[in-house]
């Protein structure tokens, strides 16, 4: 393929940016699917297939359709007060909102240092 296009650039002076246009369309199912958990499959499938249109159509289909990437949910923080701008209840560990005297769950009061 190489050889061929060294060959033909006497007659097909393509402008750098036509490739770099190719490429991207060539990796377009790829870029689609980056976010997502299938990329790796998309992506081998995009670079050893999509050279046969088939191949290519299948793996934009694949990134089309293949669901975003579950966000995973962070471990909790040693200190919940940063995971919710609130804290957790001392009487019942319900998360009350920052600033509140008394759990919303319970009506316990809270103690100053939790607020
Ligand atoms: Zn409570």
């Amino acid at each position: 393929m190489l050889i061929a296009t060294v060959r033909f650039i006497p007659f097909f002076h393509f402008h750098p940016i036509f490739w770099l246009v190719s490429l991207f369309l060539y990796f377009l199912p790829a870029f689609l699917a980056r976010n997502k958990p299938d990329f790796i499959s998309i992506l081998l499938l995009n670079i050893l297939a999509g050279w046969t249109l088939i191949g290519w159509i299948i793996a934009l289909i694949w990134a089309l359709t293949s669901k975003p990437q579950a966000q995973v949910p962070a471990q909790p923080p040693a200190n919940p007060q940063s995971a919710t701008g609130g804290y957790f209840c001392t009487a019942c560990g319900q998360p009350c909102p920052a600033g509140a005297r008394f759990c919303s769950a319970c009506g316990a009061a809270q103690p100053a240092t939790q607020r």
